[in-house]
């Protein structure tokens, strides 16, 4: 674990934490990974609010080995970082500072934090936001992959947005850049994530190794949990769930999908493709039509045919929904209590309320067990749980 710098104590001796110090004032932790502490920092001069992730590599908790790593994996991630330096959907690291004990990388301050936990508020996200999200994504790892840079570790936990809300790709702490020609072997990531290449390549010595394909495989999973906001491989048992992933074994069968467009759908299908060779690359994924309709530049003409065709079109929706209206049957408590889970509104309501229940529960490298919160069959204690959040908002508007 990285140990918690305490803010107002005396300058450490160590040189590049020493300069670090005279140069910001390190305030409170906005976030942690693995050997990792994350704070947000003020330059002291400018008054400029930022963030700095302070790597701790100390070998009081860690073996000469693993500190080995640790030094080297973050020299790396720097070098990377300065190659990427400047894409407006990838984090800019403005500073960095070594020490013997400490690596501190001063990083542009992302306010509104992980997408991980945007999407634990909203549950699911609209198919016009997750494609904006989705095009900076893709855009970023294009960009990456033209450096012949693997990112390896994409996941909406890396995916941080700033004060507008724009994404911005962050934590390139396995990323590698590949030499022309060059597999890699490595097994690393987050279960959830990890394309099929990776772990057949971890279990057959045989195997030719996996390249940049596999940040495609991690777009498509991200992409499908966006909309659906559950992961398509997960299983109690974490090998069963391995195996989905290597067959490629998933559905659109959650009630999310009813109202999602088929473009995504074929989107997603083409992103978690088994075979690398066949899975499009990050260019193929943005002139897909998902993002081809909607494109920013997009010159509109107008038409007088087709403005009546949308006109008449919309008259013709406002009548019919008019008449649902008229005919809809009141919601009853009775229904409401009998299968509330079954009526999308009330669904998502219970979904949020669950999320900020039990969002702790599913924090950090256990992702996947998002997904439990989202099965759909009756679970006595879930459908009991459902009923009192129902129960309790009929109460509070029969009592209004
Ligand atoms: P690790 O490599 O240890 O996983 P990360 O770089 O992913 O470390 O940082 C850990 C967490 O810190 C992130 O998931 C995020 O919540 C937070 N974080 C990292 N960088 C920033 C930043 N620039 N602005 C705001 N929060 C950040
Ligand atoms: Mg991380």
């Amino acid at each position: 674990m990285t140990r918690d710098l305490v803010i107002g104590d005396e300058l450490p001796d160590w040189v590049g934490a020493k300069e670090f110090y005279q140069k910001y004032d390190p305030k409170e932790v906005i976030g942690r990974g693995v050997s990792s502490v994350v704070r947000r920092c003020m330059h002291k001069h400018t008054g400029q609010e930022l963030a700095v992730k302070i790597i701790e590599i100390t070998a009081e908790k860690m073996t000469v080995q693993q500190l080995e790593e640790v030094k080297s994996s973050t020299l790396k991630e720097i070098q990377v970082l300065n190659m990427v330096k400047g894409h407006s959907s990838i984090i800019t690291l403005i500073d960095s500072y070594e020490s013997t004990t400490f690596i501190f990388l001063v990083f542009d301050l992302m306010r509104r934090g992980e997408l991980f936990d945007y999407l634990t508020e909203k549950v699911t996200l609209s198919e016009k936001e997750t494609r904006s999200m989705m095009r900076c994504l893709l855009e970023a790892v294009q960009y990456l992959h033209s450096l012949n840079i693997v990112h390896r570790d994409l996941k909406p936990e890396n995916i941080l947005l700033d004060d507008q809300g724009h994404i911005k790709l962050s934590d390139f702490g396995f990323s590698v850049q590949l030499q022309p020609g060059e597999n890699l072997r490595e097994l690393c990531g987050t279960p959830g994530y990890l394309a099929p290449e990776i772990l057949k390549c971890s279990m057959d010595e045989t195997h030719p190794g996996y390249g940049k394909e596999v940040d495609l495989w991690a777009c498509g999973v991200i992409l499908f949990t966006l909309l659906a906001g559950s992961p398509p491989f997960w299983h109690r048992k974490q090998l069963l769930m391995l195996r989905m992933i290597m067959e490629g074994r998933y559905h659109f069968s959650s009630p999310e999908w009813d109202d999602r467009s088929d473009t995504v759908k074929d989107l997603i299908t083409r992103l978690l493709v088994v075979d690398p060779e066949v899975r499009l690359t990050a260019e193929q994924a943005l002139a897909h039509s998902f993002f081809r309709e909607y494109q920013k530049d997009k010159v509109r003409h107008f038409s007088p045919r087709k403005t009546f065709r949308v006109l008449i079109l919309s008259v013709l929706a406002c009548i019919r929904m008019y008449c649902r209206y008229r005919r809809a049957r009141p919601l009853t408590r009775e229904v409401l209590a009998r299968d509330p889970y079954s009526l999308k509104g009330v669904r998502k309501l219970i979904d949020g309320c669950a999320f900020r229940i039990y969002g702790h529960w599913v924090k950090k490298g256990e992702q996947q067990n998002r997904a439990a919160l989202f099965q759909n069959t009756a679970k006595i204690m879930l459908l009991g749980f459902s009923t009192f959040i129902v129960g309790f908002q009929v109460y509070l508007v029969g009592t209004w």
